[in-house]
C-alpha cells in the first residue's frame, strides 16, 4: 500500500463504528459504549490507510472483547466502555506527531502475559475466536512501516490502554 494524507480522526471513527456494528451483527446480545475524544487540530497525517485501519480494527476488536468478557463477571453497575483519544504531540526526535489511545475498562492483561501479547500466535481466546496475530502484525505496521511506537498500560480488572505514537510524515 501507498502512504496517503488521511484524516486520522475520521479513520478512528469509521473503524470504531465498523467494529461495533460488526460485533452486533454476529451477536444480538453484544452491547458496549464507545466514545471518541478527538483533537481536531491534528490535521491530515501520512499513513497507509488500510494498514493503520487494520491496526485500529484489531485494537478496537480486542477492546470490545475485553469489556464483553469482564461484563460476564462484573456486577450490575459495570458500564463497558471503549474510548479512542487523539492528540497532537511532539516526538522525542523533535518531529511533530500524533498519539492515538485505544482504552477499555475490560479484563486487563495479567502481568505474566504482558510481554507475550506482541508475539505471533499468542492468544488467550477460545479456538476459532483469535489467531493471536493481530498485535504482532500491528506492531510491525506501526514500528517498521510507519516509524512509530506502540505501548501498553494495563491492570487486571480495571482495563487496558494501547498508546500509538506516529510521526506526521
Ligand atoms: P487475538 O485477538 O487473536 O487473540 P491479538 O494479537 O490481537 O490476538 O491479542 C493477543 C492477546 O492479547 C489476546 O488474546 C488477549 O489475551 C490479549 N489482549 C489484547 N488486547 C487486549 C485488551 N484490550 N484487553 C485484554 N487483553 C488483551
Ligand atoms: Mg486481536
Amino acid at each position: 500500500g501507498q502512504k496517503e494524507e488521511v484524516n486520522l480522526n475520521s479513520l478512528c471513527d469509521e473503524y470504531l463504528r465498523l467494529s461495533f456494528h460488526g460485533l452486533r451483527a454476529k451477536d444480538k446480545a453484544f452491547n458496549a459504549n464507545f466514545q471518541t475524544r478527538f483533537d481536531e487540530s491534528i490535521g491530515r497525517i501520512n499513513v497507509v490507510p488500510q494498514d493503520i485501519g487494520r491496526v485500529l480494527l484489531n485494537l478496537i476488536n480486542n477492546a470490545f472483547y475485553a469489556v464483553s468478557e469482564r461484563k460476564k463477571m462484573a456486577g450490575e453497575g459495570y458500564s463497558p466502555t471503549v474510548t479512542i483519544t487523539t492528540k497532537r504531540i511532539n516526538l522525542p526526535s523533535g518531529q511533530e506527531g500524533v498519539e492515538i489511545v485505544v482504552a477499555d475498562n475490560g479484563t486487563g492483561i495479567p502481568a505474566e502475559n504482558v510481554n507475550k501479547i506482541f508475539q505471533p500466535f499468542f492468544s488467550t481466546k477460545p479456538t476459532g475466536q483469535g489467531t493471536g496475530l493481530g498485535l504482532s502484525i500491528s506492531y510491525d505496521i506501526v514500528t517498521k512501516q510507519h516509524g512509530g511506537t506502540i505501548q501498553i498500560q494495563t491492570k487486571e480488572d480495571e482495563g487496558t490502554s494501547f498508546i500509538i505514537q506516529l510521526p506526521c510524515r
